[in-house]
């Protein structure tokens, strides 16, 4: 029999306190409100990146479970679905509530099993945080509409209602703020949820699940299991889950969407991205080249809307020995160290580094031998500049999705423009210019759905929607605001008569027209 754990507590995220030296617990599945060791024999190492520790070990959660997992969410949904907005509202307010009590805790499990900064840990947490507070508001953003009188003493309105079940599968770099752009807006809109977390860092869901139970969430309302391949391909597949929320890769985002759309359902995929600053010689050049160094390196580039590539038009081209100067001045370290500028990344980087390199690139700045004392077994890469990359070169046409930033020179703005419309991906670009004509005409040229203008990583708040575009996206129905809500609902349209009805005007088979 499986291992049951305490109903409001995993026992998870105390096994994984830095104070505890006992073997690395395994992750337990959230199924029908109770924390249960998965029976499945196979499990995966959690590797804290800085030391390569093993953390935690996360379960291929077997087919049994996983269908446990979906009836529960599909016995939970009557009663969530009638249950008031406002009352599912209440339960989302004590949510951020208690995320925020425990956000320290959040942010040191996603530093020992992602890498990233506590300080970025912290903002990771505090993104997805805006979320739920953001579904606290869900009465207003469900609202339905009301036409009176559209015919002779009939009115119609429209209704939207929750879909049944719904799932979500996770990536690794974000592992709180993306579990967060997903369960709360479809929780509180009525549905039920099964989480798939990244396999890499599931420890955050975990305790968000925790905090969400403790807030009040109904047993099976959330879900989560763990796994790779065969549990997503279980969800993409399953008759009772209705829609599919995914961020993560290209390739897999692309066969998710494509075998759960066989399957009738909706599915929203985010996926990766090559994001673009065009830099026009009259921005501000201090205020710029931060921002560049930031929106690069931050996260070790592992944030989808990190900057991977700058275009410098014209004279701007001078600028890039400041940037190698200021890029290093950054400090690489273990993320929980004080001074950390940059965690640590993987070891793919630097092919693609090298890649450039031999395609003909300068490297400005080589970040790949980097030693961190004390983490010498840590998979570091240091902030790295390649210098003359062209749009044919691999480092260009691959995602690096580390801490790389390319540059390329364009002889003219538009030139610039080009280059960036020409790229397969759309989630982001941005502009540094002190000048409003430009800002004008590449906020309606470009060709990416979320623009910055003299702003690095133009990520909207949750009143807006995340927009990504091109091969960034698939769906037509993005990540939170408006669109998050809409995704995660359909509508019901009501046409309603009251009036009194003559007895004797006989039978008309035409067509009912409002004329
Ligand atoms: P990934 O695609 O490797 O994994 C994401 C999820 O998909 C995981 O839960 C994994 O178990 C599952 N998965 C992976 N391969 C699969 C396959 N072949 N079949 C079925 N399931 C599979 O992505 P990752 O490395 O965890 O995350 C990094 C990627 O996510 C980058 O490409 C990044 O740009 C992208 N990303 C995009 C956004 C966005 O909003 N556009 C946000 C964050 C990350």
């Amino acid at each position: 029999r499986p291992q049951i754990f305490s109903l409001r507590s995993s026992g998870f995220s105390t096994a994984t306190s830095p104070s505890n030296k006992q073997d690395p617990p395994r992750v337990p599945n959230l199924i029908g409100g109770t924390f249960v060791d998965s029976q499945s024999s196979s499990s995966i190492d959690v590797i804290n990146p800085a030391t390569q520790e093993v953390v935690s070990q996360v379960p291929l959660t077997t087919n049994e479970e996983f269908k446990a997992a979906v009836s529960a969410a599909k016995q939970a949904f009557p009663s969530w679905r009638n249950t008031p907005v406002t009352t599912r509202q209440r339960v989302m307010l004590k949510f951020q509530e208690l995320i925020r009590r425990d956000i320290d805790k959040l942010a040191h499990n996603i530093t020992t099993e992602q890498g990233k900064t506590l300080k970025d840990a912290h903002g990771d947490v505090f993104r997805g945080l805006e979320v739920v507070e953001h579904a606290c508001g869900m009465a207003t953003l469900q609202m339905g509409e009301y036409v009176s009188n559209v015919s002779s003493g009939i009115d119609t309105y429209s209704i939207r209602e929750p879909l049944g079940v719904c799932a979500g599968i996770c990536p690794f770099n974000f592992p709180a703020m993306i579990p967060l752009w997903m369960f709360p807006v479809a929780v509180t809109c009525g549905n039920t949820f099964v989480l798939k977390p990244s396999e890499k860092d599931p420890g955050a869901s975990i305790i968000l699940a925790e905090l969400a139970l403790e807030a009040g969430l109904p047993k099976g309302v959330l879900n989560v299991v763990h796994g790779t391949n065969d549990i997503v391909n279980a969800i993409c597949d399953d008759d009772d889950i209705r829609a599919v929320s995914f961020v993560g890769s290209n390739t897999a985002g692309m066969h998710i969407y494509s075998r759960a759309a066989a399957k009738g359902k909706r599915v929203q995929s985010n996926m990766g991205a090559k994001n673009h600053a065009i830099i026009l010689p009259d921005a501000s050049e201090d205020a710029t080249l931060n921002a560049l160094i930031a929106a690069g390196f931050g996260a070790a580039g592992q944030r989808c809307m990190a900057l991977s590539t700058v275009v410098f038009v014209g004279d701007a081209k001078s600028w890039e020995k400041k940037l190698v100067e200021r890029a290093k001045s950054l400090k690489v370290n273990a993320g929980t160290e004080p001074d950390a500028d940059l965690g640590p990344a993987k070891e793919r980087i630097c092919n693609l580094i090298q890649n450039g390199v031999d395609s003909g690139a300068k490297l400005l700045l080589d970040g790949r031998d980097i030693v961190v004392p004390g983490y010498e077994r840590g998979n570091f890469i240091g902030p790295t500049i390649l210098s003359g990359v062209t749009p044919d070169m691999e480092c260009y046409k691959e995602e690096i999705f580390g801490p790389v930033l390319l540059c390329i020179h364009a002889d003219s703005f538009e030139e610039a423009i080009n280059i960036v419309n020409r790229n397969k991906y759309g989630n982001g670009a941005s502009i540094f210019t002190t000048s409003g004509i430009a800002a004008r005409k590449f906020q309606n040229e470009i060709e990416a759905g979320q623009v910055g203008i003299n702003v690095p990583i133009p990520v909207p708040l949750p009143f807006f929607s995340f927009t990504g575009s091109k091969a960034s996206f698939a769906g037509d129905l993005n990540f939170y605001g408006k669109a998050g809500v809409n995704f995660f609902t359909q509508i019901k349209t009501v046409t309603q008569q009251w009036k009194d009805l003559p007895g004797g005007s006989g039978i008309n088979l035409a067509m009912p027209t409002s004329q």
